[in-house]
């Protein structure tokens, strides 16, 4: 290659050397002036010398050199030329056009770095290690290689991931064979070759996999799923041969393919080129899989929260045949993740992290930790040296319902009817068999949309809710809505968003549950498939004929008018609570579950 370049500029110079150019007019008129001494005769050019002047010659043109000089010229077909060389005593020769002509060598230049750019892409598909990207190609191909993280030490370690236990001792087994494989091998153990860990997001399956690899001491190679999928053709499947065949060097040591759905989503699905790709890099991963043997100490874990999307293939017995489910932490396990996460910030004595487990259901652990760091943050904000249990509060109301809106001016008759509204729902509950305390209310507006919200808190982390449990729900819901039509006489459009969840659970429990006539046991709804991405904004779809959807329709609304009905007879009922609650709301801004007791225990109704 080198050679190559060196070739090219020599010609190049040699060209400038080859001498001063004349026109072939010129040229004639030095050889008429017996001045031409040699000339070099191709197809195209004449190359050679002129002597230096001597007295009688005629003088020489302006720009040429004064004494002997080197020519080139582009000749014209000329049938005199040999004639006039001989009459003049030129010495002349003839010889074809040498190919390190510069001209020749500048066509070339593509062609020269055409292999450059080749060895360029073989590099990075093949050469250097993880780590070793830092060279990569001389085009800088290799950048993306430094994607591909390869950790001698995770620093992690199984103490690190809480409320987990489960998949811990999972994973345990898989510690246990990295940490002295022999001895598996001796007992004719076979250890899985790749173990799936599922889970909704930030549930800690990343940093779990890192632990594995902490706990067991060994290196830990990482890829995120969308990284393999590029534009270049062939180069998701070059990394995965890369990515084993580093591994396999340094084994026993973990793979770990973060967001695996990615690639490994089903095959033939879709068209079109990048899918082409993924199915490529896919199919590599299936052959690597296959490939190497089961107690080589090469363990593949991979991470998704779309299991259902994974291609069967991945999921058959001899490749990820072994799955750890990661689910959102129950009270414990959110109490044990903000332990480890509490670890090296100061708490102030009021701190009860316990209290804010209890406040955070559904929480996963990456919802924590961010709760514990804007308390952190808040802490700081008011110079505090620790942070307080008010910071934590605050915190989790942040994360929950939006940043507070300070600047958001209400009108007096506006901040009266969201005052009401809010009562309402809490009175509601209050009052309603089977619904969940009232663990705040507040009137002041929070992130986008929210002008006052009420919080209301399970005693305890629920799996079931039974149907009169979903209908306290449903009628706390609409009382919000229901206080102003009591207090007001009409109502507003602060409800839009109570209406729209509330038609959303009635309509689940007629289509999904089978706690309605029309549809009876029957389910006529479809989920979108998506079991740990689903959140309050997943929305069903119709599944059944017609008729029965519009019998369904009448049903939901018939319903919802009588959840309605019983709210505003509620509120009706304990119409002197309702407007000593929000008066002391408007009053206060916000109050908690203890203060709001307190408020309806002194009315002694
Ligand atoms: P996932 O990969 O499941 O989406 P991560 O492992 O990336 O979630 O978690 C993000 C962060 O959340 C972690 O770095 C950690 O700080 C925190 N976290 C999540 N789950 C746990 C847990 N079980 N214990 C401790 N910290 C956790
Ligand atoms: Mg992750
Ligand atoms: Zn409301």
């Amino acid at each position: 290659m080198l050679v190559g370049v060196m070739l090219l500029l020599w010609s190049l110079m040699g060209e400038r050397q080859l001498g001063h150019d004349l026109h072939y007019s010129r040229f004639r008129e030095l050889l008429k002036s017996g001045q031409v001494e040699t000339a070099f005769v191709s197809t195209e050019r004449i190359y050679g010398k002129i002597r230096e002047p001597k007295d009688g010659d005629p003088p020489r043109e302006e720009g040429e050199p004064s004494g002997a000089f080197d020519y080139q010229t582009r000749w014209i077909r000329d049938e005199q030329l040999v004639a006039d060389f001989d009459q003049h005593g030129v010495d002349y020769k003839g010889f074809t056009e040498e190919p390190s002509s510069g001209l020749y060598m500048l066509w070339m230049l593509p062609l020269l770095l055409l292999p450059l750019l080749f060895l360029g892409m073989l590099f990075r598909a093949r050469g250097g290690g993880p780590g070793g990207g830092a060279m990569g190609s001389p085009f800088g191909f290799g950048r993306s290689r430094a994607r591909m993280h390869a950790d001698k030490e995770t620093g992690v370690r199984f103490g690190d991931v809480a409320g987990c236990e489960e998949a811990k001792t999972d994973l345990a087994e898989v510690v246990g064979f990295l940490k002295n494989p022999k001895r598996y091998a001796k007992l004719g153990a076979k250890i899985p070759k790749g173990v799936l860990l599922l889970g909704p997001p930030g549930t800690g399956k990343t940093l779990l996999a890192r632990a594995v690899a902490g706990e067991a001491g060994v290196p830990f190679f990482s890829i995120s799923g969308s990284e393999f999928v590029e534009m270049f053709v062939g180069v998701g499947a070059a990394r995965v041969r890369d990515l084993f065949e580093q591994a396999k060097k340094q084994a026993p040591c973990i793979i770990f393919v973060d967001e695996i759905d990615a690639i490994g989503r089903a095959r033939g699905v879709q068209m079109g080129a990048v899918n082409d790709e993924r199915e490529q890099t896919l199919n590599q991963l299936l052959v690597e899989l296959d490939g190497f043997e089961p107690n080589s100490g090469v363990i593949l874990l991979a991470a998704t929260n779309r299991p259902e999307v994974l291609d069967r293939a991945l999921l058959r017995p001899g490749r990820f045949d072994r799955q750890v489910v990661l689910d959102a932490p129950d009270f414990e396990g959110r109490k044990a993740i903000l332990a480890v996460h509490a670890r090296g910030k100061p708490m102030a004595d009021d701190v009860d992290l316990a209290a804010i487990a209890r406040g955070t259901p559904g929480f996963s652990g990456a919802d924590l930790a961010n709760a514990l760091n804007e308390a952190a943050l808040l802490a700081s904000r008011h110079q505090a040296e620790k942070i307080a249990h008010a910071d934590l509060e605050e915190a989790i109301e942040k994360i929950v319902a939006g940043p507070e809106r300070q600047t958001r001016r209400l009108k007096d008759v506006e901040r009266r009817r969201v005052a009401f509204h809010e009562t309402g729902h809490a009175l509601v509950a209050y009052h309603t068999e089977g619904a969940d305390p009232v663990h705040k209310i507040s009137i002041v507006p929070r992130g986008r949309a929210a002008l006052g919200y009420t919080m209301q808190l399970p005693l305890e982390d629920q799996y079931l809710l039974t149907r009169a449990e979903i209908e306290a729900r449903l009628v706390g819901l609409l009382g919000g809505r229901a206080a102003e039509q009591v207090v007001f006489g009409n109502v507003s459009t602060g409800a839009s968003d109570d209406l729209d969840r509330a038609t959303r659970m009635v309509r689940e429990m007629v289509c999904v549950y089978g706690m309605g006539e029309s549809a009876g046991l029957m389910r006529c709804a479809s989920d979108p498939d998506q079991p740990y991405l689903r959140g309050p904004g997943t929305r069903l779809q119709r599944d059944c004929s017609e008729a029965t959807a519009q019998a369904i329709d009448e049903e939901v609304r018939t319903m919802l008018d009588g959840y309605y009905a019983r709210a505003v007879e509620l509120l009706q009922r304990h119409r002197a609570e309702l407007d000593k609650v929000a008066t002391t709301l408007l009053e206060r801004e916000r109050l908690d579950a203890r203060e709001f007791a307190d408020l309806l225990a002194e009315g002694g109704e």
